[in-house]
C-alpha cells in the first residue's frame, strides 16, 4: 500500500552467478525502499500511535492529578502555619498550629513555629509577673515613706534624727533594690554575655572570705575553705565575685550566730565544683524549689528584718546560667543549707 506522502518502492538488484568464468544464473534481491509499507505494517503503525497518544493522554492526567494532590498537601499545612506565624504577629500568643504533614521538614516547621510561641508566651507572661512584682515590692517601703512624711508634716511627729532615719532607710532600701533589678536586668539578657578571661575561683573566694571576715568575726562563725584546685576558668571575675557574695551573705544572713560555713572547692573530670555548706535555719522542702525565683522569701519575717528582696539567687542563677553551669541548692529546716555550683571545665585553660 502506498500511503500518501510517504514515498518508498521496490529496489531490485541483479547479480549474476559466475563459475569457472562462467555465467551460470543469475540472483535477483529485491527489498522494499524507506517508506514502503504493506497494509499490516500501516495498520500496526496506527494501533501503535493511537496506543501512544492514548498512554501520554492517561499521563498528562495522573501527572496533574498527583502533581495538584502533592501541592494540596504540602501548601495545606503551610497556610496553616503560615496563619498561626501572622496570629502570633498580632501578639496572639496562645496561637498554635495543630496541622500534621507527612513531609518531615513541614512537620518540623510547625514544631518550631509553636515553640516559638510558646516561648513568646512564657516571656510575656514572666514580663507581666515581673511588673507586678516589682510594682508590689515598691508600693510596701513607699507608703511606709509615704505616711511617716506625711505624719512629719502634718505635726502629728516631730522630724526629730530617729524619724528621719528611718524615712532614710525606707529610701535605702528602695535603691537597693533598684539595683539589683538593674543588675538582674544585665545577667538575664542573654546578649549580655559579660567579660570572658582567666579567673581563678580559688582567688575569688578568699578575697571573699577577707570582705566578710569582719562579719562573720561578729557572729563568731568560722569560716573554713578547703580548696583542692588551683585551676584557671574563662569567665567573668566581677559576675563569679557576684555569685560568692550573694552566697556567703545568705550564709551570713540565714544562720544564728556561732555557726560555721565551709566553702569546698573542687574539680570533676569536665567540672569545677563550688560548695557552700552552712548550719543555719534551712530552708523548707515546700520553699525549696521556689528559692531562685525573683522575689521569693522563704520567711517573710526574717526577711523583713534581713532586709533581703529574694533577687541574689536569681542574679546569681542567672550568672551561673550564662557560664554554661548549674546552680542546685539542698536544704534541711533547722539543719542548714549546701549551694553546690558547677561550671564547665570546657571554659578551662
Ligand atoms: P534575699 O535577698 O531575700 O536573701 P535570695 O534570692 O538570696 O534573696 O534568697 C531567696 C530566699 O531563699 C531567701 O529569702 C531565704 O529565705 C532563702 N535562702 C537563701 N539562702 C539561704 C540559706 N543559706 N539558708 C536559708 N535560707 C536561705
Amino acid at each position: 500500500q502506498k500511503v500518501p506522502n510517504w514515498q518508498g518502492e521496490v529496489i531490485e538488484s541483479d547479480y549474476p552467478l559466475i563459475q569457472n568464468g562462467k555465467v551460470m544464473g543469475n540472483v535477483t534481491i529485491a527489498f522494499y525502499g524507506p517508506y514502503y509499507f504493506t497494509d499490516s505494517d500501516v495498520a500496526f503503525m496506527e494501533t501503535l500511535n493511537l496506543l501512544l497518544l492514548v498512554v501520554s493522554g492517561i499521563a498528562i492526567v495522573m501527572a496533574l492529578t498527583v502533581g495538584t494532590i502533592m501541592a494540596r498537601r504540602i501548601s495545606r499545612p503551610l497556610s496553616i502555619v503560615m496563619e498561626t506565624a501572622n496570629e502570633i504577629a498580632k501578639g496572639n500568643y496562645e496561637a498554635r498550629s495543630k496541622s500534621h504533614s507527612t513531609t518531615v521538614e513541614i512537620d518540623a516547621l510547625t514544631d518550631s513555629i509553636n515553640e516559638l510561641a510558646e516561648t513568646l508566651e512564657n516571656q510575656e507572661k514572666l514580663r507581666q509577673r515581673l511588673t507586678s512584682d516589682v510594682a508590689h515590692e515598691l508600693r510596701t517601703p513607699l507608703a511606709t515613706l509615704q505616711s511617716h512624711m506625711e505624719a512629719m508634716i502634718d505635726g502629728i511627729w516631730v522630724a526629730d534624727a530617729s524619724r528621719l532615719m528611718s524615712c532614710h532607710d525606707e529610701i535605702v532600701r528602695i535603691s537597693q533594690l533598684v539595683g539589683d533589678l538593674e543588675k538582674l536586668a544585665r545577667v538575664e539578657n542573654e546578649a549580655f554575655r559579660g567579660e570572658r578571661a582567666p579567673v581563678k575561683l580559688k582567688q575569688i573566694v578568699e578575697n571573699q572570705i577577707k570582705n566578710f571576715e569582719s562579719d562573720f568575726y561578729k557572729k563568731q562563725s568560722p569560716i573554713e575553705f578547703e580548696c583542692k584546685t588551683e585551676d584557671l576558668l574563662m569567665a567573668d571575675n566581677n559576675q563569679l565575685n557576684q555569685v560568692v557574695v550573694n552566697l556567703m551573705s545568705n550564709a551570713l544572713k540565714y544562720s544564728p550566730d556561732c555557726s560555721p560555713l565551709k566553702i569546698r572547692l573542687y574539680e570533676t573530670s569536665s567540672t569545677m565544683v563550688l560548695e557552700f555548706e552552712d548550719f543555719g535555719y534551712g530552708i523548707s522542702e515546700a520553699d525549696l524549689p521556689f528559692i531562685f525565683e525573683r522575689f521569693y522569701r522563704a520567711d517573710h519575717s526574717r526577711n523583713r528584718t534581713t532586709g533581703g528582696a529574694g533577687i541574689g539567687l536569681t542574679i546569681s542563677q542567672a550568672i551561673i546560667k550564662g557560664h554554661g553551669g548549674k546552680i542546685t541548692v539542698m536544704s534541711t529546716l533547722g539543719k542548714g543549707s549546701i549551694f553546690k555550683i558547677v561550671l564547665p571545665k570546657t571554659s578551662v585553660i
